[in-house]
């Protein structure tokens, strides 16, 4: 919990939670509230809701709530101060050095700073390589035949690594140490373990951004036919390839704006995308995508269209990254670029963006994106290019097609998949069905909510008067000193939640929401943030009265109740007279109390 007057009450007090888990979720104006799909089970339909001025959230469907910081902490995995820092990082707020971080903590904050400082004085070293040696003057041409401008090689920070072969290594030696130079990547050793030497010689680079922007890695194509043709930075403390899509920096915001991402395979098809004027472009950067890099993804956006490589291993990664996508309820389409036919007439050369839009324009490659089918069509396009005309082949195809129908959350979704397989491959429809069902029941279930983790509904009574205790500043005070005085309160579904509101309501501090919220039970906090957020009328002194009255009158008639029963089990019992003027006190009481209103 936040103390008072600590760092992270203070980042607390300043950040706006919309706009922090609007970095991690959509969220769309609701009345008072914003709402979203929620990023800890999977819907369709929106229940994960954000009140703005109790700066709290809160799933309906699978009961996640808190604020800013459980958010973040459950969100990225995290214990409280790294949410607490990333918070504050979110919203700009200086983050004061930690004294009490374990000397381990220290040491590893201080390597991955300075691997981020090689990488940038790496970084400054390629630029001014490409722009001012005879080799880098070499590597512009080339880039220039691939139509990159200088303005599209600065926008990129496109750079060139020379052939020295110790070129970088003699810049970066005199400042860091040997192994951090090996730990960043950029300079490797050789066998023998004896000499140090740039790992990138003769080639073009590519900076790789992680997601805030900063430098970790490198992508790099050698300039003549060495091979291998691309080189990339191998997986260090700060960099792991999985978890980085190259462009996802500067990609966020469009791809947030327009809700959809285009992904392809390699930096250069990104930038040629990009340059288009699609800025909602990233590149797994890899043949396939990577757990990771989905999850980072769907951040963002659930809507992708795939734009990898037309030839053999471009498919094959496709196939293998549809598979992932549609295990994470993303809708996918995949553009698959025609052949562009060269002058000559012969066969066209299979097109990659980068190529696409160089040979035929933007415009061309934005109607296609636009045309870009459903995944489903995609596939059963695939599948026909298969031999249909034996049953093998049929059965091949069908093959091909189930693990794609079993990943289909949707029953109504893989129904029409039966309907349009049946069609296209022409099989008969009750066999595929029969098929597919056996391989639905086969499929990950969805996530299901327990239902002893909901909570119970509280009555209306209950729930008026807690949204009262919470919210209403005029009376709040005097509705708790006459809960707790009369005990009004007990035995109801709700007794905790009350309990913590009185205290809280008596106290002369201001307890903010997420605080009560903190020291309930999950069960009671779910009650509590749901009646947070729901739509209420600003409440009255005199509507507080007549539910405190309710609350009297069903404390009355349990007493009542209990006595009766008391006198019915035993009615020649000892005592008799003393229950009998109880009896009759209370349904004088109740009376008094009054009839329900
Ligand atoms: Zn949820």
């Amino acid at each position: 919990m936040a103390e008072a007057g600590s760092f992270a009450d203070r980042v607390k007090q300043q950040a706006d939670i919309v706009r922090v888990i609007g970095e991690y979720v959509r969220l769309k104006k609701s009345g008072q509230n914003f709402t979203g799909l929620c990023p800890f089970h999977g819907e369709k339909t929106p229940s994960f809701a954000v009140h703005p001025v109790k700066q709290i959230f809160h799933c309906f469907g699978c009961g996640k709530g808190g604020d800013v910081f459980s958010f973040v902490m459950e969100m990225e995995k995290c214990p409280f101060p790294d949410a607490v820092k990333v918070v504050a990082e979110k919203c700009g707020i200086p983050v004061p050095r930690q004294k009490e971080r374990t000397p381990e903590e220290r040491k590893e904050n201080q390597q991955r700073a300075a691997l981020i400082e090689i990488h940038r004085e790496a970084q400054a070293f390629f630029v001014r390589q490409l722009e001012s040696t005879a080799e880098g003057r070499a590597a512009r041409a080339y880039l220039e035949d691939r139509g990159l401008n200088a303005e599209t090689i600065a926008r990129f920070g496109i750079g060139y690594a020379p052939s020295g072969g110790d070129v970088l290594l003699r810049q970066l030696k005199p400042k860091y140490a040997e192994k951090l130079l090996v730990e960043s990547g950029v300079i490797s050793r050789d066998q023998s373990g004896a000499r140090l030497f740039d790992r990138f010689r003769r080639r073009i680079t590519f900076p790789i951004a992680n997601e805030s922007g900063k430098i970790v890695a490198f992508g790099c194509r050698a300039l003549g036919d060495d091979l291998p043709k691309y080189l990339n930075s191998p997986e260090t403390p700060i960099y792991s390839k999985s978890n980085v899509l190259y462009h996802m920096d500067r990609a966020k915001e469009p791809i947030r704006r327009q809700d959809f991402a285009i992904l392809v395979e390699g930096y250069m098809d990104a930038i040629a995308v990009a340059r288009a004027g699609i800025g909602n472009v990233v590149a797994s950067c890899g043949t396939s995508l990577a757990e990771p890099q989905i999850k980072l993804l769907g951040r963002f956006t659930k809507r992708v269209i795939v734009n990898y490589d037309p030839d053999v291993a471009g498919q094959a990664a496709t196939e293998r990254s549809l598979t992932l996508l549609l295990e994470h309820d993303f809708e996918v389409r995949v553009l698959a670029l025609p052949a562009i036919g060269d002058l000559s007439g012969q066969a066209g050369k299979k097109a990659d963006p980068d190529l696409f839009i160089r040979e035929k324009g933007a415009e061309a490659y934005i109607k296609l994106l636009k045309d870009a089918p459903p995944y489903v069509d995609y596939l059963i396009a695939r599948a026909r290019q298969m031999d249909l005309s034996t049953g093998e082949g049929k059965q091949r195809a069908l093959n091909f097609l189930m693990p794609y129908v079993q990943r289909i959350p949707n029953r109504l979704l893989r129904s029409e998949w039966a309907t349009r397989i049946a069609q296209q491959l022409r099989i008969d429809e009750p066999v595929l069905r029969a098929a597919l069902n056996k391989s639905a029941t086969e499929r990950r279930g969805e996530v299901k909510v327990s239902p002893q983790l909901v909570g119970k509904p509280a009555k209306q009574i209950e729930r008026r008067l807690i949204r009262m205790l919470a919210e209403a500043e005029g009376f709040k005070k005097e509705l708790a000193q006459r809960l707790q005085h009369g005990r009004l309160y007990e035995g109801l579904e709700t007794e905790k939640v009350f309990a913590a509101l009185i205290v809280a309501g008596l106290s002369d501090e201001p307890i903010p929401a997420t605080e009560i919220g903190a020291q309930l039970d999950e069960r009671e906090r779910r009650v509590f943030f749901e009646i947070l957020f729901e739509d209420a009328q600003e409440p009255t002194w005199e509507e507080a009265e007549s539910c405190l009255d309710a609350l009297r009158r069903r404390q009355i008639e349990q007493e009542l109740a209990k006595v009766q029963k008391t006198i019915e089990a035993n009615p020649s019992g000892a005592g008799l007279r003393e229950l009998l003027e109880r009896k009759q006190e209370l349904m004088k009481q109740l009376t008094a109390a009054g009839q329900p209103g």
